[in-house]
């Protein structure tokens, strides 16, 4: 329920994944908006004294710190200073608060498969659901879409080719929840535009040398480490290629990936007639994460003004499937259908913890996802509990290739 203020609603955020670089990136734009925007609740899953820090600043009255020994920890240093933030701890405290009757805006910056979970029950309490995490829709987009409509949930896309193609839709087609047909009104095809990541122009035998310091340091964005490793793979594209069909209702034959260096294009929505309509700004979250929490209104966002005299090149081009195999087997486990996205993205998530964690190579990666997929041949999706049971089964088979 939202308090009128000064003649604005407080809206009241519950931030999920507070202590990343969404939560960052979020918290910059309710600090520029305190008059419109709360941060009611705040989770993490064990950053102690990063939330710490934030509960001085925000001052929300709960914070989710998932991991229960951190949130004791945290616990204890709130009531040192006397805080009145309360804090809650484990997976179903993460589910519980999301539907609280006082939260407006739900936003999902958790990364990996525990974003599921959160973000179904903020969808079946119809808040307003600013998506990053991408991986619950990989895992479960049917059924994630059928329970957005089912309730009429009001989901808006924070991934920023996502959020471009989003603002590039009539107003009317923006609404994916009451699932306008695209095709129908016309458009052609979505061109999803990808930086190339770190090793754009690195040869496939320097590949096999990359650490993870390396393949974290992305050219044009700041991010967590998960996604600056599928940056650097492009399986980030091909989860957000997946992650496009679902969101928009398209066919995979309308989806196409664009190689696209400078990150100043962010996507693009061809129509019938051949127009194509394009978003383009500086490569900073602040702007999809303050478009979504004030859809359809326009807030401002401090980000520098495009200056047009620097931009002198645009490019495009074709993505190299050779030396970036991750890619292409998203595309492929997105047209299989079925459990395959879920094994996909599940070896994928093992696979990159333990490239972070030096056990396996750069270019090992799509191997053991190559492997998995193998072994776990696609079936069909009766609910979430045959996704969570598929889920574990290809980590399980992950780690054993991994480990053997
Ligand atoms: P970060 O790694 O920076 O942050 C992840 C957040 O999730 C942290 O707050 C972390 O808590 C929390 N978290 C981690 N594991 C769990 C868990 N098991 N249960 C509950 N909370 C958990 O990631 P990003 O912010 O970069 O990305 C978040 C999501 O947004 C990802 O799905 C990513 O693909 C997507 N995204 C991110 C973009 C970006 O610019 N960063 C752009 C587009 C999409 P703690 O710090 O305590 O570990
Ligand atoms: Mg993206």
């Amino acid at each position: 329920m939202s308090v009128e203020v000064a003649g604005n609603p407080l809206q009241r955020i519950a931030l999920l994944g507070a202590t990343g670089s969404i939560g960052d990136s979020t918290l910059d734009v309710i600090r520029l908006h305190p008059d419109r925007y709360q941060a009611w609740v705040m989770t993490a899953h064990s950053q102690v004294q990063k939330a710490f820090v934030q509960c001085q600043q925000f001052q929300p009255t709960y914070f989710v710190m998932v991991n229960p020994q951190a949130a004791q920890e945290l616990s204890q240093l709130l009531k040192s200073i006397h805080s009145k933030t309360e804090v809650l701890s484990g997976d179903s405290a993460l589910v519980d608060i999301v539907a609280a009757s006082e939260v407006d805006i739900v936003v999902l910056g958790i990364v990996g498969a525990a974003g599921l979970a959160p973000g179904l029950a903020a969808v079946r309490a119809r808040k307003r659901v600013l998506l990053a995490n991408k991986e619950a829709l990989v895992m479960a987009g049917a059924l994630f879409m059928a329970e957005v409509r089912r309730h009429q949930t009001e989901l808006l896309p924070l991934d920023s080719e996502h959020n471009a193609i989003f603002q590039c839709l009539p107003l009317n087609c923006q609404t994916v929840w009451q699932t306008p047909n695209l095709i129908e009104q016309g458009l052609s095809r979505i061109i999803l535009t990808a930086s190339g990541g770190p090793f754009l122009k690195t040869s496939a035998a320097e590949l096999s040398h990359i650490t993870p310091e390396q393949a974290c340091a992305h050219p044009n964005w700041q991010m967590g480490k998960k996604i600056s490793v599928d940056s650097a793979t492009l399986m980030n594209k091909g989860l957000e290629f997946i992650e496009a069909c679902y969101l928009f209702d398209i066919p995979p034959s309308a989806v196409e990936v664009l190689i696209h260096p400078q990150s100043i294009v962010h996507s693009m929505v061809e129509w019938r007639d051949g127009s194509v309509l394009a978003q383009l700004s500086q490569p900073d979250m602040k702007i999809p994460i303050a478009y979504g929490l004030a859809w359809p209104a326009r807030i401002k966002t401090q980000v520098p003004q495009l200056d047009w005299r620097q931009i002198t090149q645009l490019e495009f081009c074709l993505p190299d499937t050779q030396r970036f195999p991750c890619l292409q087997l998203a595309i492929d486990a997105m047209k299989t259908g079925g459990s395959a996205p879920v094994v996909l993205n599940a070896a994928n998530e093992v696979a990159v913890a333990h490239f972070l964690a030096g056990k396996i190579a750069f270019i090992e990666i799509a191997k053991v996802i190559i492997k998995t997929l193998e072994k776990m041949p696609s079936v069909p999706l009766s609910d979430l509990a045959a996704v969570w049971d598929i889920d574990q089964e290809s980590r399980a088979l992950t780690s054993e290739f991994i480990c053997s």
